[in-house]
């Protein structure tokens, strides 16, 4: 990447964003390779957050299709000036209730399915009979701080079951982030048992979303389907708005 900036100064700035996305695009293709598995059932999401919307148009151009956002109201707004383009949004961000309302007219997926109040709110009321059904993933904490996002191991199940009942969310399986203290892989490999777990009781649940710039070759290694990478594509992002 810099040889090339160095022998083509002239180049327009968004040569470092092509020639990353690449990067990543053969780093998952290698690390799928090397478990064994077709790069053709893992979805690329790439996090786009704090950047602007001019970002994830050069992204599209160049073929994404798939971006994730952690913010409600910035979501929202790029969502509605990229209208055009076709994409398909992630939610991968804490949700507050009185959000989740708003945030199924943009989102097609929300990952961070973690509190009863943000699946409740998904679900049909009197004055919505017949909401937009949206695909969701329950978020699950790794770590044994509670104040990570996600619900504990032991209450998948119980959250997943309340997805279900909602009849306007589409369970599609479970996400998580790595510990960061941790080696990844064992925490990966205990999310693809929760997995195991959920498709039990939903058997069309079989994504899992893991895997961020750092660690997505052990989240593949693990059976994970999305992955969800920001900065090893963006580069560095901008502080938070
Ligand atoms: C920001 C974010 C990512 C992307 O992280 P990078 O380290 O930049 O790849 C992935 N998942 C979630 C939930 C995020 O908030």
């Amino acid at each position: 990447m810099s040889d090339a900036d160095q022998r083509e100064p002239s180049l327009p700035s968004d040569t470092g964003l092509e020639a990353r996305l690449a990067s990543v695009r053969q780093g998952i293709a290698d690390a799928a390779q090397a478990a064994g598995r077709s790069a053709d059932e893992l979805t690329l999401v790439v996090v786009t957050k704090y950047h602007p919307a001019s970002l994830v148009r050069q992204l599209a151009a160049l073929g994404v299709t798939d971006v994730g956002e952690n913010r409600h109201q910035e979501a929202q707004a790029k969502a509605a000036e990229l209208a055009d383009l076709g994409l398909t949004w992630h939610f991968v961000g804490q949700l507050q209730s009185k959000k989740a309302r708003q945030a199924r007219r943009y989102a097609h997926v929300v990952q961070s399915l973690d509190r009863d109040s943000v699946v409740d709110a998904f679900a049909p009321t009197e004055a919505e009979p017949a909401p937009p059904v949206i695909d969701g993933f329950v978020q699950v904490n790794l770590t044994d701080d509670p104040g990570r996002g996600g619900v504990q191991p032991d209450a998948v199940d119980a959250m997943a079951e309340r997805v279900l009942a909602t009849g306007t969310i589409r369970l599609r399986g479970v996400m998580a982030v790595a510990p960061l203290d941790q080696d990844p892989r064992p925490a990966f490999a205990r999310l693809r048992g929760i997995s195991d777990r959920v498709r039990l009781l939903e058997p069309g649940a079989t994504d899992i979303s893991a895997g961020m710039s750092g660690d997505y070759a052990e989240a593949i290694a693990e059976g994970a389907t999305h992955l969800r990478i920001g900065t090893a594509i963006t580069g560095n992002r901008p502080p938070a708005p």
